[in-house]
């Protein structure tokens, strides 16, 4: 699907980040972007810079998602690309000093990453299905969402922020099969290590040493790699159903 003033965007977590890079990749392609988060404040002045649309919205909050699609609708017409980028990662032991991993805080991670990823997929999709189609192919959107390597290779303490991923990469497949007759594509990318303010509020030594680990280029990942690939598959018609990696080789040891 060609990118232009037709495509119009919505990007989650686009405050900040994995999404704050994608939002302005799109944008530099042409599309009309909508930023999806919480954060107000980037958001706001990030729409701004990109002449794009903000959206105050807690993406694990059905009913705010519904409105929030429907606010893009109104004002910029059908979503063609969704890309979900809002997330959390805490890290919790499943038993740490004798007590276990607290439910709480396990579900708070699930319902922002998997199910926030769902609303958003599943409301952006009912809009696309909707719309006509833009290629001679019959496509008619695309959806994107961020999984993780931890999907794959979890590390000590991930067990909620895993489970969430490991579900965003087993709904791709079947949400691909079910869109499919109506044209709509459906990628997950598993990011590795990449350098937002998610890693980047860590001391430098240890940004260095996880740098280290990746086989090449041995260094954390720049966000708007990421932003590249979102293009790219947007782009690509053929990629559809399929988890990528994008991590430099790296593969998480257990310690
Ligand atoms: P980030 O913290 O820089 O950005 C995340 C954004 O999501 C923030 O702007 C935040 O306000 C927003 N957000 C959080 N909860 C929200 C909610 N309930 N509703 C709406 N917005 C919400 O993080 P990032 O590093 O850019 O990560 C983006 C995604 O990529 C996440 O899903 C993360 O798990 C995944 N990821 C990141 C890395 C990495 O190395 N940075 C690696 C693998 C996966």
């Amino acid at each position: 699907m060609k990118i232009n003033e037709e495509t119009v965007a919505i990007v989650t977590g686009g405050a900040s980040g994995l999404g704050e890079a994608t939002a302005r990749a799109l944008a530099s392609a042409g599309a009309p972007v909508a930023v999806f988060d919480l954060d107000d404040e980037r958001g706001v002045k990030l729409a701004e810079e990109i002449q794009g649309l903000f959206v105050k919205v807690d993406v694990s909050d059905t009913e705010n998602v519904r409105a929030a699609v429907e606010t893009v609708f109104q004002e910029a017409g059908p979503p063609r690309i969704a890309v979900n980028c809002a997330g959390i990662a805490i890290a919790q032991k499943t038993v740490s000093k004798g007590e276990p991993h607290d439910m709480d805080l396990f579900r708070k991670v699930i319902n922002v990453n998997l199910i926030g990823t769902a609303n958003v997929a599943t409301l952006a999709a009912q809009k696309m299905v909707e719309a006509s189609p833009l290629t001679d192919d019959g496509e008619r959107g695309v959806i994107i969402n961020t999984a993780s390597v931890a999907a794959f290779d979890g590390q000590i303490g991930q067990i909620a922020y895993s489970a969430s991923k490991g579900a965003v990469h087993g709904m791709t497949l079947p949400m691909a099969r079910d869109l499919s007759r109506d044209g709509v594509r459906v990628v997950t990318i598993a990011p590795g290590l990449f350098g937002t303010p998610m890693l980047l509020g860590m001391p430098q030594e240890v940004q260095d040493a996880l740098g280290a680990q990746v086989p090449f280029p041995s260094r954390l990942g720049n966000p708007a790699e990421y932003g590249s690939l979102v293009r790219s598959i947007v782009e690509n018609s053929m990629l559809n159903g399929e988890t990528i990696r994008l991590d430099g080789a790296i593969r998480m040891a257990p310690k």
